[in-house]
């Protein structure tokens, strides 16, 4: 069976990272989508068992995928489960030095065992990250077209706002 595992803090999980997982599942067998602790990141706005449970639900019509978190290297977890593949996501030119950096450095160190593969960015997706849905939010701006419907409204909890989707108000 061919098992890819896409990591990420996924802190929300965003359109881009659907269309990504989206994907992804018509290219493998399963898809483990790994929630994980990212220590470059600042601390989260939403628990690991939150980030899970709002991606298993912008996923449910997807078979395939699987949804799981880990703490520690995702050469590890890739190991435990004898995963060979993992799938990362590029947006533009300046992921790409970061994600090349860590590709290579998990190939090193699973001594060869494990390959990434990237999945560019649907355009509509390219501007898209956790961060700025964040950003966007902490200041009652619009998120919806950023991420699905019950994201935006426990992002918005998050920040104490109480930000109805336009067109949804009677
Ligand atoms: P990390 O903290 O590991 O960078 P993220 O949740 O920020 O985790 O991102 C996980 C993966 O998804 C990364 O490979 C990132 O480049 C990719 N990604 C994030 N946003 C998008 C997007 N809008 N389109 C495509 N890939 C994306």
């Amino acid at each position: 069976m061919k098992i890819g595992v896409y990591p990420g803090s996924f802190d929300p999980v965003t359109f881009g990272h659907i269309d990504v997982i989206r994907r992804a599942s018509k290219m493998f067998d399963e898809i483990i989508v790994l929630v994980m602790y990212n220590s470059a990141k600042s601390s989260p706005l939403f628990s690991k068992d939150e980030r899970v449970k709002m991606i298993i639900e912008a996923t449910k019509d997807l078979d395939n995928v699987i949804v799981e978190s880990f703490d520690g290297l995702t050469i590890d977890y890739c190991k435990s489960k004898d995963i060979h593949i993992i799938v990362r996501g590029l947006r533009a030119i300046t992921d790409f030095e970061y994600e090349l950096q860590i590709a290579q450095t998990n190939k090193e160190l699973s001594h060869g065992n494990v390959d990434t593969v990237f999945l560019t960015t649907s355009i509509k997706y390219s501007y898209l990250s956790s961060s700025t849905v964040r950003e966007i939010a902490s200041y009652n701006g619009d998120i919806y077209p950023c991420v699905p419907d019950f994201v935006a409204k426990a992002v918005y909890e998050k920040y104490g706002f109480n930000h109805e989707k336009q067109g949804d108000q009677g």
